[in-house]
């Protein structure tokens, strides 16, 4: 690893102040969060900016809350250890939590942030896809003012978001959920920790026991496009619907068709295609059953 250039470093206390020392800098600038994508690509991909702005000392960003209309915030600073870790999330969404106790090691995840996740957009990220799938939005501070999108519409393509470069992303709210609400992520990467995802899929659906009928369907695909993507055609097929293996199997081949892969050095495009319909069946068919009790648990549930 080498040495980084040298640059100037703030350390502002508010949102305003932050987003101020962009505009002002000029270009060249970087928000840091908790630094695991930030300082690899300075020390080990030959990013040098400018300046970086630290947003570790502006209040408030790290906290999970539950709002009075059943909506859960996380600040764009919680880790993604917070996230794992959280009873509420654990609770509500232990999909959420286990896509975060997918990213990196317990180091990484004790640093690694959500916003970080969402603004770095890589598109293997692990957490953009069950977020997705719960329909959240995005709130984006800058000069101007705040606005909020959906998540969905956050990623234009690896790396670039629509937020400009003194936009901050502050939180991510989760809407009020089912209470028949179902859902699953699963990673594939052969090393299992410490890898990027070859293949991330989260579904969320609503289910109707004990039929087993679905609504609300969301099938969302991380690493096989160049941004996270729903499978709609996929969604489609199984939307009011009893789930069965053969239909979960037919939305896995649907989804497999709607992925746009790449071949690179960890997998062909084939075979990302071929995982796609695999893990969304597979997935669709272990939400049904209600979330794993641990992580060695899950790891026997996911091929
Ligand atoms: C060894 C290792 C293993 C990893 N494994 C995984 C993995 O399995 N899965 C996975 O998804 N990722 C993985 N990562 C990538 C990384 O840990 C995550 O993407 C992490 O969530 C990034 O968050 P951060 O807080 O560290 O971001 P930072 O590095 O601080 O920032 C990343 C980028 O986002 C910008 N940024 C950060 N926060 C904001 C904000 N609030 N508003 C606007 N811009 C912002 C920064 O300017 C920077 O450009 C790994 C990284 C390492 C080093």
């Amino acid at each position: 690893m080498k040495r980084t250039e040298p640059f100037e470093f703030y350390q502002p206390g508010s949102l305003t102040e932050a987003s101020r020392l962009l505009k002002e800098n000029g270009p060249g600038g970087r928000f840091l969060a908790g630094g695991t994508d930030l300082v690899i690509a300075m020390k080990e991909k030959g990013l040098v900016p400018k300046y970086i702005v630290d947003l570790k000392r502006v209040p408030g960003l790290n906290q999970i809350r539950e709002n009075g209309d059943g909506s859960i915030t996380l600040g764009a600073l919680t880790t993604m250890y917070a996230i794992e870790t959280a009873p509420l999330i654990k609770k509500k969404y232990p999909f959420l939590a286990q896509s975060a106790a997918e990213v990196g090691s317990i180091q990484i995840r004790n640093r690694a942030t959500i916003g970080g996740n969402m603004a770095n957009a890589t598109p293997s990220a692990d957490t953009a896809p069950a977020l997705i799938a719960l329909s959240a939005t995005a709130k984006i501070a800058g000069i101007g003012g705040e606005r909020t999108i959906s998540l969905e519409e956050f990623f234009k393509g690896p790396g670039q978001t629509v937020m400009s470069s003194d936009e901050i992303l502050t939180e991510i709210t989760i809407p009020k959920i089912d209470s028949r609400l179902v859902g699953e992520y699963i990673k594939f990467s052969p090393r299992e920790m410490m890898d990027l995802a070859y293949v991330g899929v989260a579904v969320a659906y609503n289910l109707n026991v004990p039929e087993k009928k679905c609504d609300g369907v969301r099938i969302v695909l991380g690493a096989v496009a160049p941004t996270p993507i729903r499978a709609k055609r996929a969604e489609a097929a199984l939307e009011g619907k009893v789930l069965t293996e053969g239909l979960a199997e037919k939305a896995g081949q649907i989804a497999a068709e709607e992925a746009k892969p790449i071949s690179d050095v960890r997998s062909s495009a084939d075979y990302r295609r071929a995982m796609v319909g695999t893990m969304t069946k597979r997935a669709l068919l272990n939400a049904a059953v209600g979330p794993a009790k641990s992580w060695y648990d899950r790891r026997d549930r996911r091929y």
